[in-house]
């Protein structure tokens, strides 16, 4: 089980920048661009002088293939291997965290516009497939939404929110008590789960677009394996992959209830904020020693054991370079840059 190298450097979390292409309303507008690259590839420049430095920048023109083998087919590979990872799209609301992760395979969709989940999904079954001579596997899936600290299970809507509760079992594994995992077996069936849990998060909200840019959507592939090598062993290896499209990084404007109808507050998503905090722990090696404040929030509870340790992350922090996203591109590579 620990054969893989895993390519431990100061810290477990990568960090990527997407910009996206300016859409029709950002040239309607006229906007012009405030974004700029070092020609080495891992530093942006916003502004005349702020320079920032990731582990990968990927400017408007890559592909969704080039963002996929760099960030996230190594995790697939190592999740293969028996250890967990997580890949998170941070951002604004319309800086391309949706396209990036890619919610199906729909017909409409041209194939090189295929996002991370569908990428990830074939690559897995290839995976497996490959190594059928060696362990027999057994490849789950569920997917849920965190909105304002309550939990839906996507897959089987019906089930209420308060049935569902985060849970760490003996070994230290978080389980999500009152979420149905779907055994698996093809690529075209999970493709099917993800579209179906996809269309309910935007179609089962009243707030259609105030919802789903307030809340996360994490994808979790589960991925068990018994070796058939070795008889004697009947030890099963489980590693989880989550994929998440978080909420909208921008400050949420709440009114005030009744008697207060004035005043307005802008806060930050609890998630957001408290995996910053986590992220950030474990990349400092004082704090991670001591404490990471994983309980802060549902989100960093939930994916607890898939960040740090043995696990592998990647987040990639999508940014819209028009002059008039200055100020939430700038919050974006503050914050990304925190989580090195
Ligand atoms: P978010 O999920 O962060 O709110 P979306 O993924 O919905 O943002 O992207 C906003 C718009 O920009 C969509 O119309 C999307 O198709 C487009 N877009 C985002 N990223 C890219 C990209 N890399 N290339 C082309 N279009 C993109
Ligand atoms: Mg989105």
């Amino acid at each position: 089980h620990d054969s893989l190298a895993v390519d431990d450097g100061c810290s477990s979390v990568r960090v990527a920048v997407r910009a996206r292409p300016l859409v029709e309303k950002e040239l309607v507008e006229n906007c012009s661009e405030c974004v700029s690259y070092s020609e080495c590839g891992k530093q942006v420049i916003i502004g005349a002088e702020r320079r920032f430095t990731f582990d990968h920048v990927f400017g408007a023109a890559t592909s969704q293939e080039d963002v996929y083998t760099n960030c996230v087919k190594p995790l697939v590979e190592s999740c293969c291997a028996g250890y967990n990872a997580t890949v998170l799209a941070y951002g604004q609301t319309g800086s391309g965290k949706t396209f990036t992760m890619g919610c199906g395979n729909n017909v409409s969709l041209l194939k090189e516009d295929l996002g991370i989940l569908p990428r990830a999904i074939r690559q897995l079954y290839e995976c497996v497939e490959e190594r059928s001579n060696q362990a027999e596997f057994l490849i789950k899936c569920a997917y849920v939404e965190i909105y304002n600290e309550e939990i839906k299970d996507l897959l089987h809507p019906d089930t209420p929110s308060k049935s569902i509760s985060i849970r760490e079992d003996a070994k230290g594994d978080i389980v999500l008590a009152g979420v149905k995992e779907e055994v698996v077996t093809n690529f075209e069936n999970m493709i099917r789960l993800l579209e179906h849990g996809s269309m309910f998060r935007t179609t089962g909200s009243t707030l259609m677009n105030q919802h789903s840019s307030r809340s996360h959507a994490i994808f979790t592939i589960i991925v068990e394996q018994r070796s058939i090598l070795d008889s004697a062993s009947n030890e099963v290896i489980t590693a989880k992959f989550h994929l998440v499209d978080l909420a909208g990084s921008e400050r949420v404007k709440r009114t005030g209830a009744v008697g207060m109808r004035f005043k307005e507050s802008v806060t930050i998503n609890c998630g957001l904020l408290a995996l910053g905090n986590v992220i950030s722990a474990l990349g400092d090696e004082r704090k991670r020693c001591q404490h990471v404040p994983y309980r802060e929030s549902k989100l960093t509870r939930m994916l607890q054991d898939s960040l740090g340790g043995n696990s592998r992350t990647c987040m990639i922090a999508c940014i819209s370079t028009a002059d008039t996203n200055f100020e939430e591109t700038l919050n974006t590579l503050k914050y990304a840059n925190r989580a090195r």
